[in-house]
C-alpha cells in the first residue's frame, strides 16, 4: 500500500472518530472585533455603537498597537482606520496578509478619494465605509462580514469532513486484501484499487481504460464474460467464480502457465444509476471484488494429486488405476475392442530391501517406475499398487501380441542393472496378463486373472510373462490348499520353535536366544519362517500362530529354567498385527502366569516400521508392553524408517544390528561406519546391543572390538530345535560349574 502522509493520517483519524475536532473548526464564543482609530472620540463612539451586538471588542489607538493585538490573539473582524499616525491602514493590511491572519477587514476612512478605497479592496478588505457612516450602515456591514465569515468557515469544515471521508473510503478500498474494480458497459476498467498492482504487477493507471480480457487466461475468457458483464444484482449475481489471471510479474517465458497465473475468485454485480424508479434505472457497468485464492488452489491441487498418485514414484495409485481401468473397460465394450491388464511383480525385491535398506529400495522403485513408463504408449496407464507391485492397462489392443510386446519391453528394460548410490543391483519381474473380453468381462475378474497369471510365472521360476489361461485356476487352488494345510499344521503340531542362541563373545556364555518359527511340512520338509509367515500374514493365520508361539515359548522357557543355571532371556518376534490386537496384553499376562515365568525373561522383538504410520499409537503399545515387565528390542535396526527422535521416546531396551550391516564387515581392521554409528547410538542411549547374522570370526572380532559383545549368528550357532537348545544350556552350565 502507498505511504500515508501526516495529513492523511489526521484525516483518517478524524473520519474514523479517533479525533473529534477538525483543526479548522471556528473559534467558539462571541466574535472578536479589533477597532483601530487614532481619534479617541471616534474610537469610543465605535465602541458605543457596537456594544449591544454581543461582540468582544478590543481597541487600538495606533498602528503599532493594532499590530501588537493582531499578533497576540485571533480576530474575526478588524475595523480599520486608514489614516494612522505611525502606520498606514494599508500597511496593517499587508501585515495581516503576509502573516496569513484569518480575519475580515472593514476599512473606515474619512478619505473621500477613490484610490484609498481601491487600495484597501485590492488588499482584500471585505468592505469600505466612508466617514461619516450611519449607525445602520456600520451595523449592517459588520453583521454581513461576520455572517460571511461564518459561512466560509462552515464550508471549509464541510469540505474537510468530505475530504476525510473520501480518504477513509479510499484507504479502506486500497488496503483491502481483495482486488476491487469497476468496469463500464464496454468492459473497460473504470476503477481498480491498489491491490491489483501487488498481486498482478500491473499499475492501476495502466489498467484504467483497458479491456478486462487483457488480464484473463485465454481458456477462461468464456466464463469471464459473465463475470465482467454482470448485469444482475443481489442473490443472482456472480459469486465465487474462479478465473485465472495473467500476471505482469512473470516476465519469464519459460515458466509454465500454472506459475504465471493466479487463480482469483470473483464476486461481481451490475451497477445501476440510483434514485430513479427501479425499471428506469440505467445499467452503467459492473462492480466486482476478486480474491486471490492461488495458494488455496495449489494446496487443493496437491491434495487431490496425492490422493490419486503414489508419492514415491509419482505414478497413479490404486484408486486412480481402478478408475482408469473402469473407463477403459466401458470404452472397450462400446468399441468392441480388446484391452489388456498386466500385473508386474518384482522378483526378490524384499531381498534388495533387506540387504540395502529401504532408502535404496525406494530409490530402486523410482528408477524402475521410470523405465517401465518409457515402454508404454500414450493412453496406457502404469500404476503402483503398493510395495513392488505395478499394474498397467493397455486399451485399444489390436491383438494379444501387442501386450506381449510391451511385456517383453518391460523385461528387457530391467536387464540393465540399476545403480543405487554406487551399488549395482539387478532385478527381474514376473508379469501376468489378462485380456478383455476373452479372460474376463468385469474388472474384478480381469484383475484376479492377471494376478493368477503373475503367480504362475513366479511358480515357473520368475522373470517372465504369461497370459492367463483357465488351467491357472488350479494354481490358485493350490494356494487355497496351502492355506488349509497351514491351518492344519497348527492342529497337527507341525509347527515348531527353533532357538538361536545369543552368545556373550567375551565369556562364550549363552545369555539368551531368539525364538524362530519353523514348519515341519509333511511333503516339503522343514520350512523357514520366511517361507510361510508372509502367507500367514495375508490370510489372517498370523494370530492363531502367534498365540501358539507365545504359549509354546513360555512352556519351553519353564523347562529351560528347570534345567538350572542362570535364568536366560528368550526373545520372540511380534507381528504388528498381533501387537495391535486388543487382547494381546491379557493373553501375554495370562500365559506368563500360567507357566510361572517372570516377564523379565521375555524380550519382544519389534521392527522399526511399526512406528511409521502412527508413532503415538506405537508408543502407547510399547508402554503397555513395558508395564507387563517385558523388555523390548528393535529388530533389524537401521533398515527401517526409524528416526532417532523416536528412539528417545520409545521404551526400548535393546537394539539388534541388522544382518545386512554385519554382512558388510569383511576385515577386522576395516572401517564400517554404519555399524559404528549404531553402536554409538546404543551406547549414547544406554541400550543393550545384539549383532545378528554373525557368520565369520572376522565379523565377531570387529564387533567385539567396536563394543558390541552379544552376538547371534551361524558363526556361533544355527537356530536349534528345543531339545538341542536345552542340551546346549546344560553343557554350558556344566562347563562353568
Ligand atoms: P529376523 O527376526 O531378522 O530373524 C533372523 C533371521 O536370520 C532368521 O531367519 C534366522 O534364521 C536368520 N539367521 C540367523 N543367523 C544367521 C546368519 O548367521 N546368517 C544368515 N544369513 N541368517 C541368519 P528365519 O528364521 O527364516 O526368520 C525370518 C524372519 O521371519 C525373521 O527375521 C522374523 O522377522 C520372522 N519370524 C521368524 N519367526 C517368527 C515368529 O515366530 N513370529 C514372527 N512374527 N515373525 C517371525
Ligand atoms: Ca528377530
Ligand atoms: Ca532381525
Amino acid at each position: 500500500m502507498s505511504e500515508i502522509s501526516a495529513d492523511d493520517t489526521a484525516a483518517l483519524n478524524f473520519a474514523l472518530g479517533a479525533t473529534d475536532l477538525p483543526p479548522l473548526a471556528a473559534a467558539a464564543g462571541a466574535p472578536r472585533l479589533l477597532l483601530v482609530d487614532d481619534e479617541p472620540r471616534l474610537l469610543s463612539s465605535l465602541c458605543e455603537l457596537l456594544k449591544d451586538g454581543a461582540y468582544q471588542l478590543v481597541t487600538a489607538a495606533c498602528g503599532a498597537a493594532a499590530i501588537e493585538e493582531l499578533s497576540k490573539m485571533q480576530f474575526d473582524l478588524v475595523l480599520l482606520d486608514l489614516r494612522l499616525p505611525d502606520l498606514s491602514g494599508h500597511e496593517i493590511m499587508d501585515f495581516i496578509k503576509t502573516r496569513g491572519i484569518d480575519a475580515k477587514v472593514i476599512v473606515l476612512s474619512g478619505d473621500s478619494g477613490i484610490d484609498a478605497a481601491i487600495g484597501a479592496l485590492k488588499r482584500g478588505a471585505y468592505d469600505y465605509l466612508r466617514k461619516p457612516y450611519s449607525r445602520e450602515e456600520l451595523l449592517n456591514t459588520v453583521d454581513n462580514a461576520l455572517r460571511q465569515r461564518r459561512l466560509e468557515s462552515e464550508n471549509r469544515s464541510i469540505a474537510w469532513r468530505l475530504e476525510c471521508s473520501e480518504k477513509l473510503y479510499r484507504y479502506l478500498v486500497d488496503s483491502s486484501p481483495d482486488i476491487i474494480y469497476t468496469i463500464d458497459q464496454e468492459g473497460r476498467f473504470t476503477f481498480v484499487n491498489d491491490r491489483i498492482e501487488q498481486l498482478l504487477g500491473f499499475g492501476r493507471d495502466d489498467l484504467i481504460g483497458k479491456h478486462y480480457s487483457a488480464l484473463i487466461h485465454d481458456e477462461d475468457l468464456e466464463r469471464a464474460r459473465y463475470v465482467f458483464n454482470e448485469r444482475r444484482v443481489g442473490e443472482r449475481a456472480s459469486r465465487n467464480v474462479e478465473l485465472r489471471l495473467k500476471s505482469a510479474n512473470d516476465k519469464d517465458q519459460e515458466r509454465t502457465f500454472e506459475n504465471a497465473l493466479m487463480t482469483i475468485s470473483f464476486n461481481s454485480m451490475g451497477m445501476y444509476s440510483l434514485g430513479e424508479e427501479v425499471s428506469k434505472r440505467e445499467f452503467f457497468g459492473t462492480y466486482g471484488v476478486a480474491r486471490d485464492i492461488t495458494d488455496r488452489k495449489r494446496a487443493e491441487e496437491l491434495i487431490s494429486y496425492q490422493a490419486y498418485h503414489d508419492i514415491l514414484t509419482d505414478l497413479p495409485n490404486r484408486i486412480l488405476f481402478m478408475d482408469r481401468l473402469g473407463l477403459a473397460v466401458i470404452q472397450a465394450k462400446r468399441n468392441e475392442s480388446d484391452l489388456a491388464i498386466m500385473f508386474v511383480d518384482l522378483d526378490r525385491f524384499k531381498l534388495v530391501n533387506d540387504t540395502l535398506g529401504h532408502v535404496k529400495g525406494d530409490e530402486l522403485l523410482q528408477q524402475l517406475a521410470g523405465r517401465l513408463k518409457e515402454c508404454l504408449r500414450r493412453g496406457d496407464t502404469l500404476a503402483r499398487l503398493g510395495g513392488d507391485e505395478f499394474t498397467a492397462v493397455l486399451p485399444e489392443l489390436r491383438d494379444r501380441q501387442d501386450a506381449e510386446i510391451i511385456a517383453d519391453k518391460f523385461l528387457e528394460s530391467l536387464r540393465r542393472p540399476f545403480t543405487l548410490d554406487g551399488d549395482e543391483v539387478y532385478v527381474s519381474a514376473s508379469i501376468g496378463i489378462a485380456v478383455y473380453p476373452a479372460d474376463g468381462e468385469s474388472i474384478d475378474e480381469l484383475l484376479r486373472h492377471a494376478d493368477m497369471a503373475m503367480y504362475h510365472v513366479k511358480a515357473q521360476g520368475k522373470n517372465g510373462h504369461a497370459f492367463y489361461d483357465c488351467s491357472m485356476r488350479d494354481a490358485s487352488h493350490q494356494k487355497i490348499v496351502l492355506e488349509q494345510s497351514l491351518r492344519r499344521a497348527l492342529d497337527q503340531n507341525e509347527l515348531e520353535i527353533y532357538y538361536q542362541p545369543q552368545v556373550d563373545a567375551r565369556s562364550g556364555g549363552v545369555v539368551g536366544a531368539e525364538a524362530l518359527m519353523r514348519w515341519n511340512h509333511p511333503d516339503r520338509g522343514l520350512l523357514a519362517a520366511g517361507d510361510f509367515l508372509p502367507f500367514a500374514e495375508e490370510n489372517g493365520l498370523m494370530i492363531p500362530i502367534s498365540d501358539w508361539m507365545l504359549a509354546t515359548l513360555c512352556r519351553d522357557l519353564a523347562q529351560c529354567n528347570a534345567a538350572g543355571g542362570d535364568p536366560i532371556r528368550l526373545s520372540l518376534n511380534i507381528s504388528p498385527h498381533y501387537l495391535d490386537r486388543r487382547d494381546f496384553f491379557d493373553k501375554m499376562r495370562r500365559v506368563l502366569q500360567h507357566y510361572g515365568i517372570s516377564p523379565s525373561q521375555i524380550e519382544a522383538e519389534i521392527t522399526e516400521n511399526i512406528c511409521i504410520r502412527n508413532p503415538q499409537h506405537a508408543i502407547e503399545q510399547l508402554n503397555k508392553l513395558c508395564q507387563l515387565g517385558v523388555s523390548i528390542a528393535i529388530d533389524d535396526f537401521g533398515t527401517g524408517y526409524s528416526s532417532l527422535s523416536y528412539l528417545h521416546r520409545f521404551p526400548v531396551h535393546t537394539i539388534k544390528i541388522d544382518q545386512s550391516f554385519v554382512k558388510q564387515i569383511h576385515s577386522a581392521s576395516g572401517h564400517f561406519p554404519v555399524v559404528l554409528a549404531i553402536i554409538s547410538i546404543a551406547r549414547g542411549l544406554g541400550l543393550k546391543l545384539i549383532a545378528e547374522g554373525v557368520e565369520t570370526a572376522t565379523q565377531a572380532l570387529y564387533l567385539e572390538q567396536s563394543g558390541c559383545t552379544i552376538m547371534q549368528g551361524y558363526f556361533y550357532h544355527q537356530p536349534l530345535p528345543r531339545h538341542k537348545f536345552i542340551e546346549l544350556l546344560r553343557e554350558k552350565q556344566a562347563i562353568s560349574a
